[in-house]
């Protein structure tokens, strides 16, 4: 254990390396398949296995991904590059070395605004992104001493969003890949899926005393399958590595891995086991040149990101920053929601219902907004149905939208008529009503009258049970406040 006043003379650093594999349909230097999942080795062509005299093509839209992952992220985007290879022998590396960027990342500096659940919003700056190829991939079965090597991955693009040491917190870094996650996703880039490994993160953590101008020497982190893991990984480092500092023994660089089942990391290899990698510019492929052209066709295809639907929903929907949160968390609450917002002006009432019914409903049925049958359409009905008093909102929220769901693209009004919701909002007979409930219970009238204001509750309940519920609960409320005041007086 670390006493916590020994923790709070160090402050830590964190970089985070993040791999995401793209969403393209064919690989990133020839055209075999890039799908996740199919029989090893069955999308492997003589380019990806690196035969000699065979010549790699790059793919067009892997470079289109990337300069929308660095858009998003306000990057410079640079306009000339090369390719480097990374010389190094691994039996999943049929070249012998990974073709990446070394010298010119695609984009630039940039930064990505993370919402830290303890902390404050900021923005955590980004060194470079590079486009680079996979490497395939080495299963080690239980119990067997041979190892398989499965090349469909070899050659599936990927793009390495490289931080600054830059992020002060695992919370911090929880919430920088929570945000990437969210662009690659909004973009359409990459599925951000961790546990399936389409996205991928180092963490290099290192700690200082406080007020220390020298960053500590970093210890990266490898084998974290889940934003959660990344912030255990790092919470547990960064506690060990104060631990061995006052022990008083260095921290040499190393590769750690980290085990889910502890909670806690074990060296793999120290730096200086580290091979030199011997980069030098691939002879095989033409530099890349961006045209001024392409660049701005790629800006205008940009679609809306969350950070500017959050601005919108605050500034014009008017909406509480946690209802612009919850809304812009994945794509296709926000489209839907966008849709709900072009038919009704109550915005407020439609971020209810997302947040409220909406979500219920799909966290019952574990299903995705998009198999949802009621159209954002039916759903502004719904809402409309309630702001004119048509529907009560408890009727709306428990028997109409369940009963919208299965019901086939008819109205709103249509069904809260055939299941007889549309309630009175007529003050003579609402009033006729009241009336009754004042007759029947003459003794609870003069205990209002003479001061128990809070048997009006009680009133209101006779007045819904008498309607069946289907009164208008605003106006009955007030009408009912009136007879009542009417009676007090002489
Ligand atoms: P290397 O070449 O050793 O991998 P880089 O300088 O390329 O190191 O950085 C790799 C990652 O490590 C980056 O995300 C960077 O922000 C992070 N990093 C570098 N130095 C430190 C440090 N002292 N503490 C924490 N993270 C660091
Ligand atoms: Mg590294």
């Amino acid at each position: 254990m670390l006493d916590q006043s020994i923790r709070d003379k160090y402050t830590a650093v964190i970089g985070l390396e993040v791999h995401a594999q793209l969403a393209t349909n064919t690989k990133i230097y020839n055209t075999d398949s890039n799908s996740f999942g199919d029989n090893p080795n069955t999308n492997i062509s003589v380019i990806t296995l690196g035969h000699p005299g065979t010549l790699p093509k790059l793919n067009k839209k892997v470079v289109e991904y990337a300069i929308k992952m660095g858009l998003a992220c306000n990057c410079n985007i640079s306009r000339e590059q090369i390719f480097d290879r990374k010389n190094y022998f691994y039996p999943d590396l049929p070249k012998g070395y990974q073709l990446t960027q070394d010298r010119t990342p695609i984009c630039m500096q940039g930064h990505v605004t993370v919402f830290p659940k303890n902390g404050e919003k900021r923005d955590i700056p980004l060194n470079r992104i590079h486009i680079e190829e996979d490497a395939g991939k080495s299963i080690h079965l239980e119990g067997e001493t041979d190892t398989l090597v499965d090349f469909n991955r070899a050659g599936v693009p990927l793009i390495e969003i490289v931080t600054e040491p830059a992020i002060a917190t695992s919370d911090e870094a929880a919430s920088f890949l929570t945000e990437v996650r969210k662009l690659v996703r909004y973009l359409d880039v990459c599925d951000g899926n961790m546990e399936e490994g389409s996205m991928r993160c180092d963490a290099n953590i290192s700690v200082m005393l406080n007020g220390s101008t020298t960053l500590g020497k970093k210890i990266e982190v490898k084998n974290m399958n889940s934003i959660r893991n990344v912030q255990r990984a790092i919470d547990h480092e960064i506690v060990r590595q104060i631990i061995e500092i006052e022990k008083g023994n260095q921290i040499a660089s190393e590769t750690r891995t980290f085990d889910a089942a502890t909670g806690t990391t074990a060296g793999m290899r120290t730096k200086e086991e580290l091979n030199d990698y011997r980069y030098f510019p691939d002879p095989d492929l033409s530099p890349l040149h961006v045209s001024e052209e392409w660049l701005n066709a790629i800006k205008a295809s940009m679609p809306s990101l969350p950070n500017e639907l959050l601005e919108k929903y605050i500034k014009e929907y008017q909406l509480p920053e946690y209802d612009a949160q919850v809304l812009t968390d994945s794509k296709e609450i926000a489209l839907y929601f966008e849709k709900v917002c072009a038919q009704t002006s109550n915005f407020k009432a439609a971020s209810n219902w997302m947040m409220g019914p909406v979500k219920s409903y799909l966290n019952d049925s574990s299903g995705n907004i998009n198999d949802l049958t009621l159209s954002p359409e039916q759903l502004a009905e719904i809402i409309g149905l309630v702001d004119d008093s048509k529907v009560s909102f408890s009727a709306a929220s428990q028997r109409l939208f369940p009963a919208m769901i299965k019901a086939n693209g008819k109205s709103a009004l249509q069904v809260a008529e055939e299941l007889n919701l549309i309630q009175d909002s007529n003050s003579d007979s609402i009033g006729g009503v009241i009336d009754e409930v004042l007759e029947a219970n003459p003794d609870e009238v003069a205990a209002y009258r003479k001061g128990r204001k809070n048997l009006l509750g009680m009133f209101m309940g006779e007045v819904m049970k008498k309607s069946n519920g289907k009164v208008d609960p605003k106006l009955a409320n007030q009408l009912l406040r009136n007879k009542l005041e009417e009676a007090v007086k002489p």
